[in-house]
């Protein structure tokens, strides 16, 4: 592969630079598609206890410098370490278990009975076929726990792969690459390349993938959708979110004001599946608030290795400018900052935690993915405001509802148009592998992780095997007019009302034309 220009990495909390990573030109891209397709049809005859063996090596690699490796997150992305083991490492460690013992199951070969008396005579099997070669490309908020997954499910799918990681995460890119080559898999099974976004789209889907795995923002994802449509190649698209919570008036308010903090604020609130908007009901608006002014205001964003920094840096100056004109922009419209964290200033892309109240539904904070560490809160009067507020959005990625009686948290779950909706918690369920993760509405198209994730990697091929035991069967060309008089008998029998079942068999037995 060509080496002639390298990208450089930097820390975001101090600007230094973290090495420089060779870049690739559409011409590798190309070449790496046809070297995938060769390894990943060797790789698709291994049975799935194989394919176990390889990732299991990889697990272990990555149980062994886990440490090591969330500190590179840490420098990479400006998460703090702790931040970067519990929600990457960990992530991903416990993803490698899912998928190497579930996979067999999800995905073996199976018979599958026909569902009515003319497929009697078949015998049938339903097979997960791998796609071939899936391109991933993966973003820089979670860039090692987000794309493992993928690479799992595509693995043990029995897939090859395409992966690019995003620009500003390259050596995180270097991570997984550490990784995958611990597996000791077939030689060009898995291929990292590191081009500019903006020409990865075009380049992955005309080098002819069969699939396409994208996370990162709905703007790109519709970017891809128009641009595979020209080859029906297969999209998955895990985008935005703008997710809310609701505080129900029986909840658990320090729970609830603990939970908004971590979902809404770690990782600097860059996660897809953050807190953004926070409906409070009325009779308990005033404890929470006053609960959660006390505990932000307690919080340190800066430096994510100095000791006292609970929350680390934007990852992106780019995202740092976007959130503080969002921040900016909601005040000069009447918001309040009700509550700021600590800053240390000298660190580069810090900003601070800031609650806002007497914010609306008009509002680009309320109504567009902040993703940053801002969180607007509301007062609702009733349940079924809280649904309207909470449903008001062009994105459904996830949602919380925070109350201790259950039967009530699991009727608004219902009400809410989410993929995923957490009764007293949030974003957990990305750490679960076996949950399916995605969104309604702009929020992406199809799911990862889990079964419909595997299921995902696969097209389906269905062996039907026909055993009648006659010449012919009896709607093959040419149908005789007395058979096909008592098929349509047949048929009232099938399903209709009595006085249609008795026609029928009227007209099964003795044929007539008309009843
Ligand atoms: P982004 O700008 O869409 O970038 C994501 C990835 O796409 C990066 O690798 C980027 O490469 C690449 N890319 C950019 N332009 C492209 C193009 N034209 N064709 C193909 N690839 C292209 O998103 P971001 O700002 O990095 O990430 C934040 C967004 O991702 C947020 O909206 C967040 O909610 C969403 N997200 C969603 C999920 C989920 O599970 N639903 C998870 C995480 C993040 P470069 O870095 O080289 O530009």
């Amino acid at each position: 592969m060509s080496t002639l220009i390298h990208t450089e990495a930097f820390n975001p909390a101090t600007g230094e630079s973290l090495g420089q990573i060779p870049q690739n030109t559409l011409e590798d891209i190309q070449y790496a598609v046809s070297r995938i397709r060769k390894a990943q049809t060797k790789w698709a005859d291994y049975s799935f206890s194989k394919r176990g063996k390889h990732l299991r090596k990889m697990q272990r690699h990555l149980i062994e410098h886990g440490e090591e490796y969330a500190r590179i997150i840490s420098a990479d992305n400006g998460k703090t370490l702790a931040d970067a083991y519990m929600t990457e490492i960990s992530s991903a460690v416990i993803a490698f278990d899912y998928y190497i013992k579930h996979s067999a199951r999800v995905l073996r070969e199976r018979r599958v009975k026909g569902s009515h008396i003319f497929s009697f005579f078949t015998r049938n099997r339903l097979q997960h076929v791998p796609m071939g070669v899936v391109g991933i490309i993966s973003p820089w908020n979670y860039p090692l726990a987000i794309p493992m997954h993928e690479i799992l499910m595509a693995l043990m799918s029995g897939n090859g792969l395409l992966y690019k990681a995003a620009s500003e995460t390259q050596m995180v890119g270097q991570v997984i690459q550490k990784i995958v080559d611990a597996g000791e898999l077939p030689q060009d099974l898995f291929v990292q390349v590191n081009v500019a976004g903006r020409i990865a789209g075009d380049a992955f889907l005309e080098a002819g993938i069969d699939k396409l795995f994208f996370t990162g923002s709905v703007p790109i994802g519709k970017i891809l959708m128009k641009k595979a449509a020209e080859t029906l190649t297969p999209i998955s698209l895990e985008l935005g979110g703008n997710d809310p919570m609701i505080v129900c008036a029986e909840a658990n308010l320090k729970k609830a004001v603990n939970g908004a903090i971590w979902a809404g604020l770690s990782n600097s609130g860059q996660s897809c599946a953050g807190v953004e908007r926070i409906y409070v009901h009325r009779d308990v608006y005033k404890p929470f608030l006053k609960l959660l002014k006390k505990k932000v205001e307690k919080l340190r964003v800066g430096h994510p290795d100095h000791k006292d920094t609970h929350i680390g840096t934007m990852t992106t100056s780019r995202q740092h400018d976007a959130v503080r004109n969002m921040l900016e922009e909601a005040i000069a419209q009447g918001a309040i900052v009700e509550a700021i964290s600590q800053i240390d200033e000298t660190t580069e892309h810090a900003l601070p935690a800031t609650i806002l109240t007497e914010v609306n539904q008009e509002m680009r904070v309320m109504k567009e993915e902040t993703f940053g560490p801002v969180i607007g809160v509301m007062p609702f009067k009733n349940i079924e405001e809280a649904i309207h507020l909470a449903n008001d959005s062009d994105l459904g990625l996830t949602a919380s509802i925070w109350t201790k009686n259950h039967r009530l948290g699991r009727k608004i779950a219902t009400q809410l148009e989410a993929g995923v909706v957490t009764i007293n918690s949030h974003l957990i369920s990305h750490g679960i592998p076996n949950l399916p993760w995605g969104g309604f509405k702009q929020s992406g198209v199809g799911r990862t992780h889990g079964e419909l994730g595997l299921l995902e990697m696969t097209e389906a091929r269905v062996i039907v095997n026909d055993y009648f035991p006659l010449n012919k069967q009896l709607y093959w060309t040419p149908i005789p007019g007395f058979v096909y008089r008592r098929w349509v008998g047949f048929m009232m029998m099938v399903g209709g009302a009595w006085s249609w079942k008795l026609k029928g068999l009227l007209k099964l037995i003795f044929g007539f034309n008309r009843l």
